[in-house]
């Protein structure tokens, strides 16, 4: 870093992952549910891209680079201390693989794919945290924010299941 970047640089505390859908800016929607969950004061730098995590799971290694790169900088710049990872339901940027099949069904999708992402984050940032989210939609709102517990993580004592995060109303 240059010394004008680092002039300009200023922490903040999470890098978000989410995608570009249009509802999660509706009502301020995804901040809204980000400050039930991280405090009314939260700040963070958003990478918004059709489907979040579906670049780093389910494109070539070429994608997963630009994103992992992206985040390089990011946390270069701002040094979070959590990386969040919002995947949601009904996301278009998934249509190829949630077509037909039920809610159960997409959950476990959109679970798997965080909790790969989580593990590809924890190896290229081993200090920072990394969690994952279910935003749940409801036509054209997202009203909730779940969180998806990694069970499968050594020493984690949360269950592998998902616990709803109240929002409020
Ligand atoms: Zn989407």
């Amino acid at each position: 870093m240059g010394t004008l970047t680092k002039q300009l640089a200023r922490a903040c505390d999470l890098t978000v992952i989410a995608c570009s859908d249009f509802r999660h800016s509706i009502d301020a929607a995804l901040l809204t549910r980000l400050q039930t969950v991280f405090g009314p004061h939260v700040t963070y730098d958003l990478i918004s891209v059709p489907g979040a995590c579906h670049r780093l799971v389910r494109q070539s290694p070429v994608h997963r680079e630009i994103m992992l790169a992206d985040l390089d900088m990011l946390v270069d710049l701002h040094q979070p201390e959590t990386i969040v990872i919002v995947q949601h339901e009904e996301c278009g940027r998934y249509q190829d693989v949630l077509t037909s099949v039920d809610r159960i069904q997409e959950q476990r999708i959109l679970s798997d794919d965080i909790q790969v992402s989580e593990q590809i984050l924890r190896q290229r940032f081993p200090n920072l945290t990394v969690l994952g989210f279910i935003a749940r939609m409801d036509g054209q709102h997202l009203y909730d924010l779940d969180k998806v517990w990694n069970g499968g993580a050594v020493g984690n004592p949360e269950p592998p299941a998902t616990t709803r995060v109240r929002s409020g109303h």
